[in-house]
């Protein structure tokens, strides 16, 4: 047997509760199985959880975690900003937000969404000197002085995060020892100058490595203006606040982190007095309040193995296959959904139905028997779920998507159109 991650304390109890509701409650609102489920309450209780740490400081989410439209609309008054990497994530927040709280960071960004940006009046997290260029010449085209902040590069790496971003070559960021001159250069263009964007890794477990990569951030965009001579208005720390996927592993004490980076906020160096400062976060906000369901189509036997096989499987949630980043697969937490009790009563693999040994939901895990008919759940899916995985591979329907308890949401619940 395989151990699994923990259950998110959300969903511990059996049968399977989300949001007041049993599983096959969830899929009779859907209509159909797989789906998603995400439980609002879940996001709202992080929310506040940040603001009683962060006291003075802004929370932006970073939509790519998970673009669900019902989900924005129901984040946008609870959040400072939505942080955005291409038009199509743009324009999914343009009538939730003012131009002003929202960014746009990313390499590659094409002329026409240069274009849109600009004429969105939102900020653009530069990533390159060229970019920069055209950036100030699309805004003269257009007659609209553009809003740029610059995305620095930095020397400092994220220790013990899963993907680093800083401390190296890197196609994000211009690196520090050029983000002073390019923020001259955008000063000096006319553009409206709006701050420093670092960002140093995802997907931390360590809150002492997060409370010195803040530290050295803060030490870096004080040096950056003391060089350029102007105060930024905004410094975007980053974030790369981690959620516990797997056997062993933690949540985050971000009380710990909070105290810390208040404190230090206390005596900013004068380069950056006046300066408002935000943490960006994707999966910390939502990974945790996603549940991935899918119906148990078949039970099979092979050469002494169990195969659960379910309706769906990396197609939806390619994450938990361990097929997006992960350099060694482990379990994720799963459940059988309808089992009166998680303890396990046997070890079996859960499948999906994809014809690829890489479709595979759960290894050589303890769960309880699970029959064709059952349903599993997956947790760990609300951030990076449907929209960082292969949805048209295999040709199977898209699953529904539910956003549970946001009463004042409309169409929370997207169904499927079935092929
Ligand atoms: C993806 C991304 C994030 C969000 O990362 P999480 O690990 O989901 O918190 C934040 N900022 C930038 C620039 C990103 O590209």
């Amino acid at each position: 047997m395989k151990p699994m991650g923990t259950i998110p304390a959300d969903f511990a109890g059996a049968p399977l509760v989300i949001a007041g509701r049993s599983a096959e409650e969830w899929v009779d609102v859907a209509g159909d199985t797989p789906l998603f489920v995400y439980d609002f309450a879940a996001v709202a209780r992080r929310v506040a959880r940040f603001r009683a740490a962060f006291s003075g400081v802004d929370l932006h989410y970073a939509i790519k975690a998970n673009p669900f439209a019902p989900l924005l609309a129901a984040m946008a008054p609870l959040v400072d900003g939505f942080d955005v990497a291409s038009a199509g994530e743009l324009a999914r927040v343009t009538r939730l937000k003012r131009g002003h709280a929202i960014s746009f960071a990313g390499p590659g960004k094409r002329r026409d969404e240069i274009e849109a940006a600009i004429r969105a009046g939102i900020t653009i997290n530069l990533e390159s000197e060229g970019e920069a260029a055209r950036a100030i010449a699309i805004g003269d085209v257009l007659g609209l002085v553009p809003r740029l902040a610059v995305r620095v590069n930095p020397e400092i790496e994220l220790r013990g995060s899963g993907m680093r971003m800083g401390g190296r070559a890197s196609p994000f960021g211009i690196d520090s020892d050029r983000a002073a001159a390019l923020a001259r250069e955008v000063i000096d263009s006319g553009a409206e100058w709006c701050g420093f964007h670092i960002f140093a890794g995802s997907q931390a477990l360590d809150e002492q490595a997060i409370i010195e990569t803040q530290a050295e951030t803060l030490a870096l965009a004080a040096r950056l203006s003391e060089q350029v001579g102007v105060v930024p208005p905004l410094v975007n720390l980053g974030g790369g606040f981690g959620i516990p996927y797997f056997p062993g592993e933690v949540p985050l004490d971000i009380e710990a982190i909070g105290a810390a980076l208040v404190e230090r906020l206390g005596s900013l160096p004068a380069g950056l007095e006046g300066t408002r400062f935000a943490i960006e976060l994707g999966r910390w906000l939502v990974g945790e309040a996603g549940v991935y369901l899918t119906r148990v189509v078949d039970r099979k036997q092979s050469r002494g193995e169990t195969f659960i096989v379910t309706d769906g499987g990396m197609n939806h949630q390619l994450a938990a296959s361990g097929n997006l980043g992960t350099v060694v697969r482990r379990n994720y937490p799963v459940a059988v959904a309808t089992a009166p009790a998680h303890a396990p009563t046997e070890v079996a693999s859960v499948v999906g139905p994809l014809c690829t040994p890489l479709d595979r939901l759960a290894d050589h895990v303890g769960i309880p028997v699970a029959h064709p008919g059952d349903l599993i759940a997956v947790f760990m899916a609300g951030a990076y779920g449907l929209s960082a995985s292969p949805a048209g591979f295999l040709g199977h329907p898209a699953p529904a998507e539910i956003l549970a308890g946001a009463p004042d949401v409309p169409n929370a619940i997207f169904t499927s159109p079935k092929a």
